[in-house]
C-alpha cells in the first residue's frame, strides 16, 4: 500500500542540484512506501506556453527551433546529473517526447484551451522521465506512472475536474498492485479525459491538487509538500521583511489563506484532504531536517493559535472593474443576478467584491479576453469603468494600522473589513 504523497513542484527540480537534492529526500525515506508528484522543472510551463503562442501565431509554420530552448535547458540538467555514457539515451528519450508534441502542434486549427494541455503537459512528462531514469541509476528502485492513466477528468481544458468514481478506480487498483519498497513517481498537474486519449490539465500550480487527488483515492496517512521556505510563512518573504513560520493550522483556516492567494498551496488541495482528514505537512527541501507546517483538523493549539499570528497575502495583476446600471436603478438583486450568470458563463471569479447604491466593484486576475467579454455581455445595460494592474492586499486576523507599511503612499482604490480579514485594491509599487 502507497502510504505517502511527497510533492516537488517546479523550484524543488530546477537544476541538477535541486534533482540532486530531491533524490537523497527519496533515499532517507525510500522504505515508507511513497508516491513522489513531480511538476515541471523551474519555469518550464511558461516555456510551453510559449511555443504554443508561437506555434498559433505563425499558423504552424514554426520550425523545430521553437523548441531549442526547451531541449537545451533540459539537456544541461541531464549533461549534468548522469554517467557520461547514459547520457545520451535520457536525452533522446526527451527528444522522442518533443518530437511527440511537434507531430501534435502541427494542427493548429484546434480550440486554444485544448491545445494548450496537450502542449504544456510536456513539461512534467519531461521532468518526470529524467527523474525516474536519475532515481534508477542512482539505485532507487522507481516506477513511472503516467498521471494521464490515472487522474480521469471531464473535458474543461486548462481547469478539468476530476472524474472521481473513475480516478478512484484505477488508483486504487494501482495501489493493490504496489511492490512494497517500491518508489512511484508520476507527474503533477496533468490528467486526461476521454479515456485517457486527450491530456487535460488540472489549472497552473495545479500539481497540490494532483498529490491531494492521490492522497484521498489512496486514504494515504499524509502528504508532504517540499517548498524552498522553512514551512508556512505568515508572509511571503519575498516581500515582506519579518516573516514567522506557522508550525500547525487547521484545514479551515489554510482554505481561507489559499482563497485569499497565499501561494502556500494550491485552492482545491485541501478539501479532498480534509474528507479524509490527511494530514499536509510543508517542509523545506533546503533544511529536510527542520519540523514541518502541519495543516490537519485539529484546532490550532492556544500558545499557536492563528489568531494571535497575522497572515499577508498579495495577489498581484489584479484587474478592477466598476459596474453601474445605466438606467440609474440601485445595484438590486436583479441587477447583481444578471452581472453574476455572466460571470459564472465567463468563469470570472471574483477575489474581492463591492456594493454601493449604484455601483458593483469586482477585482478579479487580469485575463484581457474576458474583461472584453464581460464589458461586451453587460454593456448595453450598464456602465462599466476599469483599472488593471493593481494588487490585491489581504491582511487575515488583521489588526487596526496594520496595513500602513505596505501600503505607505499608494493609492487605495477598494477597501473592506471583516471581523477576521481586511483587504485593499491597491496601486501597484
Ligand atoms: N507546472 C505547472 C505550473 O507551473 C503545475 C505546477 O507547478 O504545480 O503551473
Ligand atoms: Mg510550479
Amino acid at each position: 500500500m502507497i502510504r505517502k504523497i511527497y510533492k516537488f513542484g517546479g523550484a524543488s527540480v530546477k537544476d541538477a542540484d535541486a534533482v540532486r537534492n530531491l533524490k537523497q529526500i527519496v533515499e532517507n525515506h525510500k522504505n515508507e512506501d511513497i508516491l513522489l508528484v513531480v511538476s515541471a522543472m523551474g519555469k518550464m510551463t511558461n516555456a510551453f506556453e510559449k511555443v504554443l503562442a508561437d506555434f498559433r501565431a505563425n499558423d504552424g509554420q514554426l520550425g523545430w527551433g521553437a523548441m531549442c530552448p526547451i531541449m537545451e535547458f533540459h539537456e544541461k540538467i541531464i549533461t549534468d546529473l548522469f554517467e557520461p555514457d547514459k547520457i545520451d539515451a535520457v536525452i533522446e528519450k526527451v527528444t522522442m517526447l518533443l518530437i511527440e508534441l511537434y507531430e501534435k502542434l502541427q494542427d493548429t486549427h484546434k480550440a486554444y484551451d485544448y491545445q494548450y494541455d496537450q502542449t504544456v503537459c510536456y513539461g512534467e512528462l519531461i521532468s518526470t522521465t529524467i527523474i525516474a531514469a536519475y532515481l534508477n541509476e542512482s539505485g532507487i528502485p522507481t516506477r513511472w506512472l503516467d498521471a494521464r492513466q490515472y487522474v480521469i477528468t471531464d473535458d474543461t481544458f486548462r481547469s478539468a475536474n476530476p472524474d472521481w468514481n473513475e480516478t478512484r478506480l484505477r488508483i486504487q487498483k494501482l495501489d493493490a498492485e504496489h511492490i512494497r519498497g517500491l518508489v512511484c513517481l508520476t507527474q503533477g498537474f496533468i490528467g486526461s479525459t476521454n479515456g485517457g486519449k486527450h491530456a487535460t490539465t488540472l489549472g497552473r500550480e495545479g500539481s497540490d491538487f494532483t498529490a491531494a487527488i492521490f492522497a484521498n483515492c489512496l486514504d494515504a496517512e499524509e502528504v508532504t509538500i517540499w517548498k524552498d521556505v522553512d514551512g508556512l510563512l505568515n508572509a511571503d518573504p519575498k516581500r515582506f521583511k519579518e516573516t514567522v513560520k506557522i508550525p500547525h493550522i487547521s484545514y479551515s483556516e489554510a482554505i481561507e489563506l489559499a482563497f485569499y492567494g497565499a501561494s502556500i498551496i494550491h485552492p482545491k488541495t485541501i478539501k479532498p484532504l480534509q474528507n479524509k482528514n490527511i494530514r499536509l505537512n510543508v517542509q523545506s527541501f533546503v533544511h529536510p531536517d527542520m519540523e514541518p507546517s502541519v495543516i490537519d483538523g485539529n484546532p490550532s493549539p492556544i500558545t499557536h493559535h492563528p489568531s494571535s499570528i497575522t497572515h499577508h497575502i498579495v495577489k498581484d495583476n489584479q484587474t478592477l472593474v466598476s459596474i453601474s446600471p445605466r438606467d440609474f436603478s440601485f445595484m438590486n438583486e436583479h441587477n447583481l443576478k444578471t452581472v453574476f450568470e455572466v460571470c459564472d458563463e465567463l468563469r470570472i471569479h471574483a477575489n474581492m467584491m463591492q456594493t454601493s447604491a449604484l455601483m458593483l466593484s469586482l477585482c478579479f486576475d487580469h485575463d484581457d479576453a474576458k474583461r472584453e467579454a464581460l464589458m461586451e455581455s453587460l454593456g448595453k445595460m450598464f456602465s462599466i469603468k476599469y483599472n488593471e494592474n493593481l494588487q490585491l492586499y489581504t491582511i487575515r486576523h488583521y489588526e487596526e494600522g496594520q496595513e500602513k507599511a505596505f501600503i505607505a503612499g499608494r493609492k487605495i482604490y477598494l477597501e473592506q473589513r471583516s471581523r477576521a480579514t481586511a483587504q485593499f485594491v491597491i496601486e501597484n509599487a
